[in-house]
């Protein structure tokens, strides 16, 4: 990419979009509001990259926000999908796709012994919430500073991703009454969790969490605090449940339950198994599962939900993904950018931490180490929406928020890698 950058269509576009919808957009973050507020309207999108409408190409690592892990418009997706497209757009009654989807996704994750299909990762964390109440007929709910669990009114307390980049507070439009049963505690801390179990006896449903966070930035769990976590939701009668609409399919196929070798009970899914569709899931032990309408009283419905578009991109997704070497990939270009992202900035006298695990990286602007979402706002926000205005102009497509994780994908290639670290030298050196 050749300096300085025209984004002359962009910005008329968003000027334009700015007076129909909301901020310009259709979701919040898009809007590059803490990097600056000119986002780059997109065009089109292939492989690693992306082109936006003034031509100019970025190598990309937001990836839609996770969903494409084998790269932007894969020919298998893409031809499934036209294939698909002349049996009709949606059926809205059993079809056979949703079956092959279920069984991957069951065969997949080691929690899921039976799933539910629904559009989007929000709509799978509505649905769980109410399926650990309607279980445990218990009301209340631990979940975690910086995690995101969607826009639900009880998952917006301390919410991370655009919750976090604009510095909202607690949204207004949500009862007090619905979040006075969402119960917080600081990420990877197991004592506090402990005590709120101590102090609400017999009254938590269960607690979720994103096993690894990313809507805080990338913050891995430490030793131990799965594990805890499993421990002391069974000796509580609670239920764990791992939002791995983020992870799943990503960290590992199995997501990180199969990582680090520990089950939920319930779990949820997004994303990746829509392979850019618009698809969620919820799923889990069977007797759990049980419940949901029609085998069980819980209601949860869905007009679009199980659409055999959304179902043939995440089958065709999860096929690619299967694929021998996948992880083994994604974690070594990954560990290239991330240890490359490191070393630049400590030669070039940037306080930084971060890390990387399989496809996802992050990397703060703050000495570190990062353990919780206090730690990570110790970050350096001014200097991170410098680096990544300096990076958009040398054609790298970052997550625009300090408290965004980063993706990659089967289609980045080492020369990508080593383009970006380039990038970032000169950057990082003119910070
Ligand atoms: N949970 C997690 C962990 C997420 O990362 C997200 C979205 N980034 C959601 C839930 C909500 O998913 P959606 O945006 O599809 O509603």
């Amino acid at each position: 990419m050749t300096l300085p950058l025209i984004t002359t269509k962009s910005e008329e576009i968003f000027a334009a979009a700015q007076k129909l919808m909301p901020g310009g957009v259709n979701s919040p973050v898009r809007a590059f509001k803490s990097v600056g507020g000119q986002p780059i309207v997109f065009d089109r999108v292939k492989g690693a990259y992306v082109w936006d409408v003034d031509g100019n190409q970025y190598i990309d690592y937001v990836g839609s926000w996770g969903p494409a892990i084998c790269g932007h418009t894969h020919p298998d997706v893409i031809n499934a999908l036209k294939d698909a497209l002349d049996k009709g757009t949606s059926f809205g009654a059993p079809c056979v796709l949703e079956n092959v989807l279920a069984e991957m996704v069951i065969d997949a994750v080691p929690s899921i012994e039976m799933v539910r299909f629904v559009n989007s990762g929000t709509e799978a964390c509505l649905s769980v919430l109410r399926l650990m109440r309607a279980f445990t007929g218990r009301d209340k709910l631990i979940k975690f500073e910086g995690c995101y669990h969607g826009h639900g009114d009880m998952f917006l307390v301390k919410a991370g991703s655009g919750v976090a980049t604009l510095g909202l507070p607690d949204s207004p439009g949500v009862p007090k009454s619905v979040t006075s049963s969402t119960l917080t505690a600081p990420y990877n801390d197991l004592e506090a969790v402990k005590q709120l179990f101590a102090e609400n006896p017999g009254e938590i449903a269960g607690v979720i969490l994103e096993p690894i966070v990313g809507n805080a930035g990338f913050i891995p769990p430490d030793a131990g605090f799965l594990e805890g976590l499993r421990v002391l939701t069974k000796e509580n009668g609670a239920l764990l449940v791992f939002d791995e609409v983020m992870t799943g399919f990503r960290i590992a196929y199995g997501g990180v339950q199969e990582k680090f070798g520990v089950t939920p009970d319930l779990t949820t899914l997004g994303k990746v198994i829509g392979g850019g569709l618009p698809v969620g899931a919820y799923g889990g032990r069977r007797d759990i599962m049980s419940m949901v309408a029609p085998a069980g009283p819980m209601y949860q419905a869905g007009t679009l939900s199980g659409n055999p578009l959304a179902m043939t991109a995440g089958i065709k997704t999860l096929e690619l993904l299967q694929k021998p070497g996948t992880y083994e990939y994604l974690d070594k270009i990954t560990k290239k950018l991330s240890e490359g992202l490191l070393k630049i900035a400590k030669e070039t006298g940037h306080a930084a931490c971060g890390g990387q695990i399989s496809g996802m990286f992050g990397l703060f602007f703050t000495q570190g180490p990062v353990h919780n979402y206090e730690d990570a706002k110790k970050s350096d926000l001014a200097k991170f929406s410098r680096f990544h205005r300096g990076m958009l102009e040398r054609g790298i497509y970052l997550a625009p928020s300090q408290f965004e994780a980063g993706f990659t994908s089967l289609a980045h290639t080492d020369e990508d890698i080593e383009k970006t670290l380039a990038a970032a030298r000169e950057v990082m050196s003119s910070l």
